[in-house]
């Protein structure tokens, strides 16, 4: 039992070096990606569930690596938090989207994630508005996306930043909502003006009667505080049905498209409205 426990043991040893190494060498080729600017923004529509026009984009990090192939932000985000290069990233990214979003028709939003680390810096506000201040981007069609889990951290930073921006015309967005554990204690103390419904509440909508049950209480919810609704993770026609049935204002999912790089954009508006 010893000797089992023994390469157990060593198993593991291995596959946490096997994971230290993976992360040192994200880390690495990191710095230089970060340096040449080889992490790009993709878009992946919101559409409005009455119009069927896109309200908007969302921009997500694509890491397109010549030998280690796609890298997904779920892997690259946290080692860029960790070894302080996702301010760096955050901005370049920023950058490359607003420049996208002025080619866009005025009614058509961009969405842009902050990481939860960025959120304790006190200067990011200032920093997103003098962003888009280049770009030449109205803060009315900015959309600041945020998890609750940044908002948990540093509380009083995330009140002066979001002031901040709100005050500016910049709309902030709950992302993944639903999953935190106080989701609705921060829809009372932030002002909010979105909710995106996290994608686990729409996995059997339109098969089985609780999960209609749940949405239709989220969507109570966002309404009843004067909030618009955006519903993630919608993949087939019968949820959109029923989004739209409870009065879901956005849906956003692979129905409508993957993410897409920038050049594709002005096509899918267009396709979308009919034109
Ligand atoms: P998120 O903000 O919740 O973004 C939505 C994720 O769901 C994206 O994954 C998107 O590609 C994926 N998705 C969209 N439609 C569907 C669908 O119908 N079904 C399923 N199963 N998935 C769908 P992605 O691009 O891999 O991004 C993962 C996460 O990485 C994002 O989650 C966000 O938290 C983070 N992220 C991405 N780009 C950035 C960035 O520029 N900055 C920061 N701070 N975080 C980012
Ligand atoms: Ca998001
Ligand atoms: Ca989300
Ligand atoms: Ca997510």
């Amino acid at each position: 039992a010893k000797a089992e426990h023994k390469s157990a043991q060593r198993f593991h040893d291995s596959e946490m070096d096997a994971r230290l190494l993976e992360r040192d060498m994200i880390e690495r080729e990191l710095r230089a990606a970060v340096a040449n600017g080889d992490i790009q923004p993709f878009y992946q529509p919101l559409i409005d569930l009455r119009t069927q026009r896109v309200a908007g984009f969302e921009a997500l990090a694509r890491w397109i690596h010549p030998t280690l192939g796609d890298v997904a932000p779920e892997r690259f985000i946290p080692v860029a938090e960790n070894c302080g290069l996702i301010e760096d990233l955050s901005y370049h990214l920023l950058r490359q989207a607003t420049r996208a979003a002025t080619s866009w028709p005025d009614d058509v939003v961009l969405a842009f994630n902050i990481s939860l680390l960025q959120l304790s810096d006190k200067t990011l506000g200032l920093r997103i508005l003098h962003i888009l201040g280049e770009s030449g981007l109205p803060t009315q069609r900015l959309e600041v996306e945020l998890t609750e889990s940044a908002l948990v951290r540093d509380p009083e930073a995330a009140q002066i930043t979001l002031g901040a921006l709100r005050d500016a015309g910049v709309r902030i967005a709950l992302d993944d909502f639903g999953t935190g554990y106080s989701s609705i204690y921060h829809l009372r103390n932030f002002k909010i003006d979105k909710i995106k419904i996290d994608r686990s509440f729409l996995r059997r909508v339109g098969e089985d009667s609780d999960a209609s049950t749940f949405l239709g209480a989220l969507l109570g919810l966002g309404h009843g505080l004067g909030l618009t609704v955006t519903a993630e993770g919608v993949e087939d026609a019968a949820q959109a049905a029923a989004l739209a049935e409870q009065g879901c204002e956005q849906a956003q999912g692979f129905l409508y498209s993957d993410p897409m790089p920038v050049d594709a954009t002005l096509a899918f508006i267009a396709r979308q409205s009919g034109a």
